[in-house]
């Protein structure tokens, strides 16, 4: 659990989820049998949702096999778990000596052996993970792991390492050569791509709304949001009004409308930019298959969900 949490977090924000999750689940047959939107909404604010769905995958994996794997090879069939946590897994809780190969130790493997193959790269998982398990002790692995990630969190760290009292600046070639700000090498960025969110927020007269579950992969699949219009730029609300998705949905029904943002909400992802822009519409007529507005807070729902149904409908949250 902890493994998965702090794949892309750190320990501070990762700790209370954690503990509302073995608090909630103690034991992994719980977890497995729980429903997938009660798992994603104890994840929600944590960010890269596919790590609560893989978890909840991994524990209904665990539950055929009738006992957790404790070999690396075992683990690596787990959803969501890959080298990195296969490895951690496996060396910290049953002494197997296969090494961990994150962050850390690619900045403290690089400086002192000065190797220039862009990080997380698959060439780079091979040459570093070869590299470390030259290196290990393999009578204490765990410990080896562990204090490879921490010389790297603590003494070689990204700005300005305390190269004066390390122990390896006789034997570190960056540190001899003056290279330490150019390592590691890291892969060339990605393009970010545009996209504009246009949300209908649709409220009936007696106080509805409407939540539909993204079912598309991605980052979001499987959570809840409003009706999404996604436009190739900025709309104005003719273009909202024009598009297929608002008239399959409003139909002839008498609404009114008004945006709740005038500049659009920007929320950024690894490789995306989303632009979001949350528009009202106030149902004249009644429409079919709306459900109450205080049961969207019981819904799994993105951070750009979160925040709007926070602010636009706080008294409704208690
Ligand atoms: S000498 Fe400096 S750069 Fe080299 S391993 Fe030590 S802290 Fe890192």
């Amino acid at each position: 659990m902890s493994e998965v949490i702090l794949q892309q977090t750190r320990v501070a924000q990762g700790l209370p989820y954690y503990n509302k999750f073995v608090e909630t689940y103690p034991k992994v047959e719980m977890l497995a049998a729980a429903p997938l939107d009660d798992v994603l909404k104890l994840w929600q604010g944590l960010g890269y949702y596919s790590r609560a769905r893989n978890l909840h995958k991994a524990a209904q994996q665990v539950v055929e096999l009738g006992k957790f794997p404790s070999q690396y090879k075992d683990l690596l069939k787990l959803k969501g778990v890959g080298t990195y946590t296969a490895a951690a897994i496996a060396s910290f809780s049953n002494k197997e000596a296969v090494p961990v190969v994150d962050g850390n130790v690619y900045r403290v493997l690089s400086r002192i052996f000065h190797i220039n193959t862009p990080i997380n790269t698959p060439a780079a998982v091979k040459e570093f993970t070869h590299l470390a398990a030259q290196l290990m002790d393999k009578e204490q692995p765990d410990i080896f792991n562990q204090a490879m990630m921490e010389f790297g969190a603590l003494q070689c760290i990204p700005k300005n390492p305390n190269c004066a009292s390390c122990v390896f600046k006789n034997d570190c070639v960056a540190y001899e050569k003056g290279l330490i700000d150019e390592l590691p090498v890291k892969p060339r960025k990605t393009k970010v791509k545009n996209l504009f969110h246009n949300y209908l927020v649709i409220i009936s007269p007696d106080q509805k709304t409407l939540l539909k579950q993204r079912d598309e992969s991605g980052i979001w699949k499987g959570l809840y949001e409003f009706p999404l219009v996604e436009t190739p730029g900025a709309a104005m609300v003719s273009k909202i009004k024009d598009s297929i998705e608002f008239k399959d949905l409003i139909g002839e029904l008498r609404f009114r409308e008004s945006v709740y943002n005038q500049q659009p909400i920007i929320h950024k992802l690894s490789h995306r930019k989303i632009h979001a822009t949350f528009w009202i519409i106030e149902l004249e007529d009644y429409m079919e298959g709306l459900s109450p507005i205080k049961d969207a807070f019981k819904k799994p729902v993105h951070v750009l969900m979160e925040r709007f149904m926070n602010e636009y409908w706080r008294d409704y949250k208690h």
